[in-house]
């Protein structure tokens, strides 16, 4: 989970009149562009690249059940892999970290493990920083068996990556480079 910053609402979305998700095709279209935009096509919550193994989809934040006033407010929605929002469900807690928070960065809250590929809360982290990561790793389920492999496995791809693969073609950012810096 790397923080990314949120450009302005489309405006397709002030001029919704309907009130259940989705909105006209056209007007998801340039939502689900926009949000993908903003995290260089990976999903806000594990930072898998979508495409290849997933499909992106867009996610609320906060169910569309229980805030039905937020369904389409642009800062509920984010960009997401299938696995997460399948893990996810209709849970909610407002503990739940959120990739966009101004003060939101990877390393305040969590570590990558080398070893097991798991991440895991910040230990030297304040303790109610350390609930809201162990929170946010049960509810997307972050450190299933597939992703733990996955983040190991890239690892290796990206040490020996060919000259001018980027990092954002790569799954698990975080797991990659230089913790600080996200
Ligand atoms: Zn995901």
């Amino acid at each position: 989970m790397i923080r990314f910053s949120r450009g302005a609402a489309p405006t397709c979305l002030a001029l919704v009149t309907k009130t259940a998700w989705p909105p006209a095709p056209t007007c998801y279209a340039v939502v689900r562009r926009e949000l993908f935009e903003t995290t260089k096509q990976h999903c806000a919550f594990c930072d898998g690249a979508v495409g290849a193994e997933s499909t992106c989809t867009v996610e609320h934040f906060r169910p569309k059940r229980d805030f039905p006033n937020l369904i389409f407010d642009w800062t509920n929605l984010f960009p997401a892999c299938n696995a997460c929002q399948a893990a996810k469900g209709k849970k909610f807690d407002e503990r739940l970290l959120k990739p966009d928070s101004f003060d939101y960065r990877f390393a305040r809250y969590f570590i990558c493990n080398f070893l097991t590929g798991e991440i895991e809360s910040n230990p030297i982290a304040p303790a109610s920083d350390q609930e809201q990561a162990k929170l946010t790793i049960q509810i997307y389920d972050l450190n299933k068996t597939e992703r733990k492999r996955r983040r190991l496995q890239s690892r290796k791809y990206w040490d020996n990556r060919e000259n001018g693969q980027d990092l954002d073609d790569f799954n698990y950012r975080y797991f990659l480079v230089d913790r600080d810096t996200y």
